[in-house]
Protein backbone atom coordinates (compact mmCIF):
# COMPACT_ATOMS: atom_id res chain seq x y z
CA UNK A 1 0.00 0.00 0.00
CA UNK A 2 1.27 3.75 -0.67
CA UNK A 3 1.71 5.90 1.51
CA UNK A 4 -0.97 8.14 0.77
CA UNK A 5 -3.90 5.39 1.28
CA UNK A 6 -2.52 5.13 4.64
CA UNK A 7 -2.64 8.51 5.33
CA UNK A 8 -6.27 8.67 3.95
CA UNK A 9 -7.43 5.92 5.89
CA UNK A 10 -6.12 7.76 9.17
CA UNK A 11 -8.19 10.35 8.23
CA UNK A 12 -11.37 8.46 7.56
CA UNK A 13 -11.38 7.47 4.72
CA UNK A 14 -12.05 4.00 3.14
CA UNK A 15 -10.13 1.92 1.36
CA UNK A 16 -13.22 1.30 -0.70
CA UNK A 17 -14.14 5.05 -0.83
CA UNK A 18 -10.53 6.07 -1.46
CA UNK A 19 -10.73 3.23 -4.42
CA UNK A 20 -13.26 4.27 -6.05
CA UNK A 21 -12.52 8.06 -5.88
CA UNK A 22 -8.49 7.01 -7.51
CA UNK A 23 -10.69 5.22 -10.18
CA UNK A 24 -13.22 8.42 -11.19
CA UNK A 25 -9.70 10.73 -11.19
CA UNK A 26 -7.87 8.46 -13.33
CA UNK A 27 -10.56 9.41 -16.38
CA UNK A 28 -10.27 13.13 -15.55
CA UNK A 29 -6.77 14.32 -16.60
CA UNK A 30 -7.73 16.10 -19.71
CA UNK A 31 -10.59 17.79 -18.22
CA UNK A 32 -7.82 19.10 -15.48
CA UNK A 33 -5.17 20.33 -17.94
CA UNK A 34 -7.95 22.86 -20.07
CA UNK A 35 -9.04 23.68 -16.24
CA UNK A 36 -5.03 24.85 -15.51
CA UNK A 37 -4.75 26.18 -19.07
CA UNK A 38 -7.51 28.85 -17.73
CA UNK A 39 -6.13 29.52 -15.09
CA UNK A 40 -2.94 30.41 -16.58
CA UNK A 41 -4.72 32.92 -18.88
CA UNK A 42 -6.63 34.50 -15.90
CA UNK A 43 -3.43 34.50 -13.77
CA UNK A 44 -1.45 36.72 -16.86
CA UNK A 45 -4.76 38.99 -17.06
CA UNK A 46 -4.32 39.85 -13.15
CA UNK A 47 -0.68 40.01 -12.99
CA UNK A 48 -1.25 42.37 -15.77
CA UNK A 49 -3.62 44.86 -14.07
CA UNK A 50 -1.28 44.60 -11.23
CA UNK A 51 1.71 45.64 -13.21
CA UNK A 52 0.17 48.45 -15.16
CA UNK A 53 -1.32 50.05 -12.05
CA UNK A 54 2.03 50.27 -10.63
CA UNK A 55 0.97 48.00 -7.26
CA UNK A 56 3.69 48.75 -5.07
CA UNK A 57 4.36 48.04 -0.86
CA UNK A 58 2.79 51.60 0.02
CA UNK A 59 -0.53 50.40 -1.36
CA UNK A 60 -0.81 48.07 1.73
CA UNK A 61 -1.10 50.37 4.46
CA UNK A 62 -4.03 50.78 6.03
CA UNK A 63 -6.41 53.71 5.29
CA UNK A 64 -8.00 55.07 8.26
CA UNK A 65 -11.17 57.80 9.01
CA UNK A 66 -13.25 59.33 5.76
CA UNK A 67 -10.12 57.60 3.56
CA UNK A 68 -9.36 60.59 1.39
CA UNK A 69 -6.54 59.42 -0.86
CA UNK A 70 -6.40 56.36 -0.08
CA UNK A 71 -4.05 54.61 -2.91
CA UNK A 72 -4.24 51.16 -1.67
CA UNK A 73 -7.86 51.39 -2.41
CA UNK A 74 -7.85 53.17 -5.77
CA UNK A 75 -5.13 51.48 -6.60
CA UNK A 76 -7.11 48.00 -6.15
CA UNK A 77 -9.68 49.17 -7.90
CA UNK A 78 -8.00 50.03 -11.04
CA UNK A 79 -6.75 46.63 -11.16
CA UNK A 80 -10.25 44.89 -10.85
CA UNK A 81 -11.17 47.29 -13.44
CA UNK A 82 -8.17 46.55 -15.91
CA UNK A 83 -8.44 42.69 -15.39
CA UNK A 84 -12.67 43.12 -16.13
CA UNK A 85 -11.39 45.17 -18.56
CA UNK A 86 -14.11 48.12 -17.68
CA UNK A 87 -13.67 51.78 -16.97
CA UNK A 88 -14.49 51.49 -13.04
CA UNK A 89 -14.89 49.48 -10.53
CA UNK A 90 -16.14 49.92 -6.39
CA UNK A 91 -14.14 47.36 -4.89
CA UNK A 92 -14.98 47.60 -0.72
CA UNK A 93 -14.67 46.19 2.50
CA UNK A 94 -17.88 48.46 3.27
CA UNK A 95 -19.78 46.44 1.00
CA UNK A 96 -20.63 43.48 3.23
CA UNK A 97 -21.73 41.00 1.14
CA UNK A 98 -22.71 39.59 -2.12
CA UNK A 99 -26.35 40.18 -1.80
CA UNK A 100 -25.51 43.71 -0.96
CA UNK A 101 -23.24 44.80 -4.05
CA UNK A 102 -26.16 43.65 -5.91
CA UNK A 103 -28.26 45.45 -3.85
CA UNK A 104 -26.52 48.89 -4.64
CA UNK A 105 -25.94 48.06 -8.39
CA UNK A 106 -29.53 48.14 -8.40
CA UNK A 107 -30.70 50.75 -6.10
CA UNK A 108 -28.09 53.41 -7.10
CA UNK A 109 -29.23 53.06 -11.28
CA UNK A 110 -32.95 52.34 -10.86
CA UNK A 111 -35.61 55.44 -9.71
CA UNK A 112 -39.15 55.42 -9.17
CA UNK A 113 -41.59 53.96 -12.12
CA UNK A 114 -38.58 52.36 -13.63
CA UNK A 115 -38.64 49.00 -14.55
CA UNK A 116 -35.99 45.81 -14.22
CA UNK A 117 -36.54 42.78 -15.81
CA UNK A 118 -34.62 39.56 -14.65
CA UNK A 119 -33.64 37.27 -18.57
CA UNK A 120 -32.58 34.11 -16.70
CA UNK A 121 -35.73 33.68 -14.82
CA UNK A 122 -35.96 33.77 -10.73
CA UNK A 123 -32.94 35.30 -9.64
CA UNK A 124 -31.37 34.33 -6.34
CA UNK A 125 -33.23 33.52 -3.32
CA UNK A 126 -31.81 36.53 -1.38
CA UNK A 127 -32.92 39.17 -4.12
CA UNK A 128 -36.17 38.26 -3.97
CA UNK A 129 -36.63 40.67 -0.74
CA UNK A 130 -34.42 43.15 -2.37
CA UNK A 131 -36.88 43.39 -5.60
CA UNK A 132 -39.52 43.16 -3.38
CA UNK A 133 -41.19 40.09 -4.95
CA UNK A 134 -41.45 38.91 -1.40
CA UNK A 135 -42.27 41.67 0.20
CA UNK A 136 -39.47 43.23 2.29
CA UNK A 137 -38.94 46.47 4.74
CA UNK A 138 -36.64 49.05 2.16
CA UNK A 139 -37.36 46.60 -1.12
CA UNK A 140 -36.91 48.47 -4.50
CA UNK A 141 -40.85 47.83 -4.79
CA UNK A 142 -41.21 49.80 -1.77
CA UNK A 143 -39.26 52.57 -3.96
CA UNK A 144 -42.26 52.48 -6.55
CA UNK A 145 -39.57 50.57 -9.07
CA UNK A 146 -41.73 47.41 -11.05
CA UNK A 147 -40.08 44.06 -11.34
CA UNK A 148 -40.55 41.51 -14.28
CA UNK A 149 -39.60 37.92 -15.16
CA UNK A 150 -38.57 36.57 -18.20
CA UNK A 151 -38.02 33.22 -17.61
CA UNK A 152 -35.84 30.63 -19.69
CA UNK A 153 -36.34 28.16 -22.80
CA UNK A 154 -37.18 24.72 -21.10
CA UNK A 155 -33.35 23.59 -22.40
CA UNK A 156 -32.36 26.52 -20.17
CA UNK A 157 -31.54 28.53 -22.35
CA UNK A 158 -32.26 32.50 -22.89
CA UNK A 159 -35.33 33.04 -24.81
CA UNK A 160 -33.96 35.21 -27.25
CA UNK A 161 -37.20 36.22 -28.82
CA UNK A 162 -38.93 36.33 -25.17
CA UNK A 163 -36.42 38.75 -24.50
CA UNK A 164 -36.90 41.06 -28.48
CA UNK A 165 -40.66 41.58 -27.39
CA UNK A 166 -40.10 41.55 -23.91
CA UNK A 167 -37.80 44.65 -23.11
CA UNK A 168 -39.81 47.67 -23.82
CA UNK A 169 -39.29 51.40 -23.39
CA UNK A 170 -39.77 51.41 -19.74
CA UNK A 171 -37.14 48.95 -18.90
CA UNK A 172 -34.23 50.33 -16.98
CA UNK A 173 -32.01 47.64 -16.21
CA UNK A 174 -32.01 44.03 -16.76
CA UNK A 175 -30.60 41.62 -14.48
CA UNK A 176 -28.74 38.29 -15.62
CA UNK A 177 -27.79 35.48 -13.14
CA UNK A 178 -24.42 33.64 -14.77
CA UNK A 179 -24.21 31.32 -11.69
CA UNK A 180 -27.34 28.94 -11.20
CA UNK A 181 -28.13 29.52 -7.57
CA UNK A 182 -30.21 27.41 -5.60
CA UNK A 183 -31.22 26.27 -8.42
CA UNK A 184 -31.25 23.33 -10.62
CA UNK A 185 -31.23 25.16 -14.03
CA UNK A 186 -28.11 25.14 -15.85
CA UNK A 187 -25.53 27.95 -15.54
CA UNK A 188 -24.86 30.52 -18.27
CA UNK A 189 -21.68 30.65 -20.34
CA UNK A 190 -20.78 33.95 -20.72
CA UNK A 191 -21.12 33.16 -24.81
CA UNK A 192 -25.15 32.95 -24.06
CA UNK A 193 -24.77 35.87 -21.69
CA UNK A 194 -23.10 38.29 -24.56
CA UNK A 195 -25.66 36.77 -27.13
CA UNK A 196 -28.81 37.66 -24.68
CA UNK A 197 -27.17 41.14 -23.76
CA UNK A 198 -26.98 42.20 -28.23
CA UNK A 199 -30.17 40.72 -28.11
CA UNK A 200 -31.11 43.57 -25.20
CA UNK A 201 -28.97 46.40 -26.77
CA UNK A 202 -30.79 45.81 -30.13
CA UNK A 203 -34.22 46.07 -28.69
CA UNK A 204 -33.51 48.95 -26.50
CA UNK A 205 -29.74 50.81 -26.31
CA UNK A 206 -30.41 52.53 -22.91
CA UNK A 207 -31.15 49.58 -21.27
CA UNK A 208 -28.15 48.88 -18.15
CA UNK A 209 -27.24 45.17 -18.52
CA UNK A 210 -26.25 43.87 -15.05
CA UNK A 211 -24.88 40.31 -14.36
CA UNK A 212 -24.77 38.82 -11.00
CA UNK A 213 -21.23 37.18 -11.29
CA UNK A 214 -21.40 35.53 -8.10
CA UNK A 215 -19.15 32.34 -8.51
CA UNK A 216 -18.31 32.95 -12.07
CA UNK A 217 -15.49 34.94 -11.67
CA UNK A 218 -12.50 33.22 -13.38
CA UNK A 219 -13.85 29.90 -14.24
CA UNK A 220 -13.55 30.90 -17.95
CA UNK A 221 -11.67 33.11 -20.48
CA UNK A 222 -13.94 35.79 -20.95
CA UNK A 223 -16.08 37.48 -17.88
CA UNK A 224 -19.71 38.88 -18.67
CA UNK A 225 -17.90 42.60 -19.31
CA UNK A 226 -15.97 41.43 -22.39
CA UNK A 227 -19.31 40.68 -24.16
CA UNK A 228 -21.10 43.67 -23.51
CA UNK A 229 -22.43 43.93 -19.44
CA UNK A 230 -22.54 47.24 -17.85
CA UNK A 231 -21.94 46.03 -14.31
CA UNK A 232 -20.39 42.91 -13.00
CA UNK A 233 -20.69 42.31 -9.36
CA UNK A 234 -19.99 39.74 -6.90
CA UNK A 235 -18.53 39.18 -3.22
CA UNK A 236 -15.35 38.58 -2.34
CA UNK A 237 -15.67 35.50 -0.35
CA UNK A 238 -16.03 33.89 -3.25
CA UNK A 239 -13.61 33.43 -6.39
CA UNK A 240 -12.74 37.15 -6.52
CA UNK A 241 -11.14 36.89 -2.86
CA UNK A 242 -9.27 34.25 -3.62
CA UNK A 243 -10.08 32.82 -0.06
CA UNK A 244 -8.17 35.74 1.51
CA UNK A 245 -10.77 38.39 1.24
CA UNK A 246 -12.45 38.57 4.87
CA UNK A 247 -15.50 40.45 3.80
CA UNK A 248 -16.10 42.73 0.44
CA UNK A 249 -18.24 43.07 -2.96
CA UNK A 250 -17.10 44.58 -6.05
CA UNK A 251 -18.98 46.53 -8.55
CA UNK A 252 -17.15 46.93 -12.06
CA UNK A 253 -18.72 48.66 -14.93
CA UNK A 254 -19.24 51.47 -16.50
CA UNK A 255 -17.83 55.53 -15.40
CA UNK A 256 -21.51 55.79 -15.15
CA UNK A 257 -22.62 52.74 -13.10
CA UNK A 258 -19.65 52.45 -10.77
CA UNK A 259 -20.43 56.34 -9.89
CA UNK A 260 -24.12 55.61 -9.66
CA UNK A 261 -23.47 52.55 -7.01
CA UNK A 262 -20.36 55.01 -5.26
CA UNK A 263 -22.89 57.86 -4.63
CA UNK A 264 -25.51 55.07 -3.28
CA UNK A 265 -22.81 53.51 -0.27
CA UNK A 266 -21.25 56.84 0.84
CA UNK A 267 -23.69 59.70 0.04
CA UNK A 268 -24.13 62.00 -2.89
CA UNK A 269 -21.18 64.40 -3.69
CA UNK A 270 -18.90 62.02 -1.67
CA UNK A 271 -18.83 59.08 -3.66
CA UNK A 272 -16.01 56.76 -4.26
CA UNK A 273 -13.98 59.15 -2.31
CA UNK A 274 -14.44 58.56 0.96
CA UNK A 275 -14.36 54.55 2.79
CA UNK A 276 -11.06 54.00 4.44
CA UNK A 277 -9.31 50.62 3.31
CA UNK A 278 -9.05 49.84 7.15
CA UNK A 279 -6.29 46.96 6.83
CA UNK A 280 -7.36 44.60 4.29
CA UNK A 281 -5.68 46.20 1.35
CA UNK A 282 -2.71 43.83 1.09
CA UNK A 283 -5.24 40.61 1.61
CA UNK A 284 -7.49 42.07 -1.26
CA UNK A 285 -4.34 42.48 -3.45
CA UNK A 286 -3.13 38.96 -2.84
CA UNK A 287 -6.41 37.42 -2.89
CA UNK A 288 -7.16 38.51 -6.10
CA UNK A 289 -3.43 37.24 -7.38
CA UNK A 290 -4.03 34.10 -5.95
CA UNK A 291 -7.81 34.11 -7.16
CA UNK A 292 -7.66 32.34 -10.86
CA UNK A 293 -5.73 29.44 -8.81
CA UNK A 294 -7.78 29.08 -6.36
CA UNK A 295 -10.98 29.02 -8.59
CA UNK A 296 -9.21 26.56 -10.40
CA UNK A 297 -8.84 24.35 -7.24
CA UNK A 298 -12.29 24.53 -6.53
CA UNK A 299 -13.43 24.12 -10.39
CA UNK A 300 -11.31 20.30 -10.27
CA UNK A 301 -13.13 20.05 -7.11
CA UNK A 302 -16.67 20.11 -8.48
CA UNK A 303 -15.82 18.29 -11.73
CA UNK A 304 -14.68 15.59 -9.60
CA UNK A 305 -17.74 15.62 -7.41
CA UNK A 306 -19.66 15.54 -10.63
CA UNK A 307 -18.31 12.66 -11.68
CA UNK A 308 -17.62 10.93 -8.15
CA UNK A 309 -21.43 11.07 -7.73
CA UNK A 310 -22.87 10.54 -10.87
CA UNK A 311 -21.06 7.08 -11.06
CA UNK A 312 -22.98 6.20 -8.23
CA UNK A 313 -26.50 7.06 -10.02
CA UNK A 314 -27.02 10.26 -8.34
CA UNK A 315 -28.41 13.41 -10.58
CA UNK A 316 -26.00 15.71 -10.78
CA UNK A 317 -25.73 19.46 -12.31
CA UNK A 318 -23.85 19.93 -14.08
CA UNK A 319 -22.91 16.66 -15.37
CA UNK A 320 -19.78 14.77 -15.05
CA UNK A 321 -18.79 16.15 -18.96
CA UNK A 322 -20.72 19.38 -19.32
CA UNK A 323 -18.49 22.45 -19.97
CA UNK A 324 -18.61 24.84 -16.88
CA UNK A 325 -19.30 28.79 -16.14
CA UNK A 326 -19.19 28.81 -12.29
CA UNK A 327 -17.79 26.89 -9.75
CA UNK A 328 -20.77 25.45 -8.48
CA UNK A 329 -21.82 21.88 -8.12
CA UNK A 330 -25.35 20.26 -7.43
CA UNK A 331 -25.82 16.79 -6.15
CA UNK A 332 -29.78 15.73 -5.59
CA UNK A 333 -29.56 13.42 -2.87
CA UNK A 334 -33.38 12.90 -2.97
CA UNK A 335 -33.77 12.94 0.99
CA UNK A 336 -33.29 14.76 3.89
CA UNK A 337 -31.37 12.51 5.58
CA UNK A 338 -29.16 12.41 2.12
CA UNK A 339 -28.45 16.02 2.22
CA UNK A 340 -27.85 16.04 6.19
CA UNK A 341 -25.19 13.38 5.61
CA UNK A 342 -23.38 14.88 2.74
CA UNK A 343 -23.13 18.31 4.77
CA UNK A 344 -21.74 16.59 7.24
CA UNK A 345 -18.82 14.74 5.37
CA UNK A 346 -17.92 18.26 3.92
CA UNK A 347 -18.02 19.85 7.63
CA UNK A 348 -15.89 16.55 9.30
CA UNK A 349 -13.19 17.47 6.10
CA UNK A 350 -12.81 20.91 7.01
CA UNK A 351 -9.55 22.50 8.43
CA UNK A 352 -11.49 24.48 11.14
CA UNK A 353 -15.09 22.92 13.09
CA UNK A 354 -14.27 19.96 11.82
CA UNK A 355 -15.48 18.33 15.10
CA UNK A 356 -19.14 20.44 14.70
CA UNK A 357 -22.04 18.55 12.92
CA UNK A 358 -24.42 21.38 11.14
CA UNK A 359 -27.91 21.74 11.83
CA UNK A 360 -30.74 22.89 9.33
CA UNK A 361 -31.44 26.49 10.13
CA UNK A 362 -33.69 29.40 9.17
CA UNK A 363 -31.59 31.97 7.66
CA UNK A 364 -32.32 35.05 6.96
CA UNK A 365 -33.10 36.04 3.06
CA UNK A 366 -34.12 32.14 2.79
CA UNK A 367 -37.75 31.07 2.08
CA UNK A 368 -36.58 27.27 3.09
CA UNK A 369 -34.91 25.78 6.02
CA UNK A 370 -31.23 25.36 5.34
CA UNK A 371 -28.27 23.71 6.08
CA UNK A 372 -24.79 24.76 5.50
CA UNK A 373 -21.40 22.99 5.83
CA UNK A 374 -18.80 25.38 6.74
CA UNK A 375 -15.67 24.75 7.91
CA UNK A 376 -13.70 27.50 6.54
CA UNK A 377 -11.41 30.58 8.20
CA UNK A 378 -13.72 33.22 6.88
CA UNK A 379 -17.02 33.19 7.65
CA UNK A 380 -19.42 31.88 5.04
CA UNK A 381 -16.93 31.98 2.64
CA UNK A 382 -18.13 29.90 0.12
CA UNK A 383 -14.66 29.73 -2.08
CA UNK A 384 -13.64 27.69 0.58
CA UNK A 385 -14.77 24.32 0.66
CA UNK A 386 -18.68 24.31 1.79
CA UNK A 387 -21.77 22.70 1.06
CA UNK A 388 -25.46 23.89 1.81
CA UNK A 389 -28.69 23.01 0.43
CA UNK A 390 -32.62 24.24 0.90
CA UNK A 391 -34.32 21.71 2.66
CA UNK A 392 -36.95 20.96 0.08
CA UNK A 393 -37.59 18.51 -2.91
CA UNK A 394 -34.90 18.15 -4.82
CA UNK A 395 -32.58 17.64 -1.68
CA UNK A 396 -30.13 19.16 -3.72
CA UNK A 397 -26.68 20.01 -2.37
CA UNK A 398 -24.99 22.64 -3.59
CA UNK A 399 -21.22 22.10 -3.24
CA UNK A 400 -18.42 24.55 -4.11
CA UNK A 401 -15.00 25.80 -3.21
CA UNK A 402 -11.48 24.13 -2.23
CA UNK A 403 -8.58 26.32 -1.72
CA UNK A 404 -6.43 23.33 -2.84
CA UNK A 405 -7.96 21.02 -5.00
CA UNK A 406 -6.38 18.10 -1.92
CA UNK A 407 -8.56 19.58 0.28
CA UNK A 408 -11.78 19.73 -1.88
CA UNK A 409 -10.83 15.79 -2.79
CA UNK A 410 -10.73 15.03 0.63
CA UNK A 411 -14.27 16.79 1.70
CA UNK A 412 -15.76 15.40 -1.02
CA UNK A 413 -14.50 11.49 -0.73
CA UNK A 414 -15.66 12.22 3.09
CA UNK A 415 -18.94 13.34 2.34
CA UNK A 416 -19.15 10.16 -0.02
CA UNK A 417 -17.36 7.74 3.02
CA UNK A 418 -20.70 9.46 5.51
CA UNK A 419 -23.46 8.63 2.71
CA UNK A 420 -21.64 4.82 2.30
CA UNK A 421 -20.93 4.27 6.22
CA UNK A 422 -24.89 4.92 6.51
CA UNK A 423 -25.50 2.53 3.78
CA UNK A 424 -27.15 5.13 1.57
CA UNK A 425 -24.88 4.09 -1.74
CA UNK A 426 -23.14 1.60 -3.44
CA UNK A 427 -19.84 1.48 -4.49
CA UNK A 428 -19.28 -0.05 -7.43
C1 LIG B 1 -23.85 34.02 -3.26
C2 LIG B 1 -24.71 34.59 -4.28
C3 LIG B 1 -25.39 35.78 -4.08
C4 LIG B 1 -25.43 36.51 -2.77
O1 LIG B 1 -24.23 36.62 -2.15
P1 LIG B 1 -24.09 36.68 -0.56
O2 LIG B 1 -22.66 37.05 -0.41
O3 LIG B 1 -24.39 35.34 -0.01
O4 LIG B 1 -25.00 37.73 -0.04
C5 LIG B 1 -26.14 36.28 -5.12
N1 LIG B 1 -26.24 35.62 -6.29
C6 LIG B 1 -25.62 34.46 -6.51
C7 LIG B 1 -25.76 33.78 -7.82
C8 LIG B 1 -24.82 33.91 -5.51
O5 LIG B 1 -24.22 32.77 -5.73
Amino acid sequence: MTQISEYYRSMGISREVLEYGESVLLGLRDRFDVIDETAEVNQMKVLGAMQKNRVSAEHFAPGSGYGYSDAGRDALEGVYADTFHTEAALVRPQITCGTHALSLALSSCLRPGDEMVSISGKPYDTLEEVIGIRPSRGSLAEYGVTYREIGLTPEGDFDLDAIGSGISEKTKLVEIQRSRGYLTRPSLSVEKIGAAIRRVKETNPNVICMVDNCYGEFVERLEPSDVGADMVVGSLIKNPGGGLAVTGGYIAGTKECVENAACRLTAPGLGAEVGPSLGVSRSFFQGFFLAPCVTAAALKGAVFAANLYEGLGFKVTPSGSEPRTDIIQAVELGSREGLCLFCEGIQAGAPVDSYVRPEPWAMPGYDSEVIMAAGAFVQGASIELSADGPLREPYAAYFQGGLTFPHAKFGILMSLEKLWEKGMVKLP
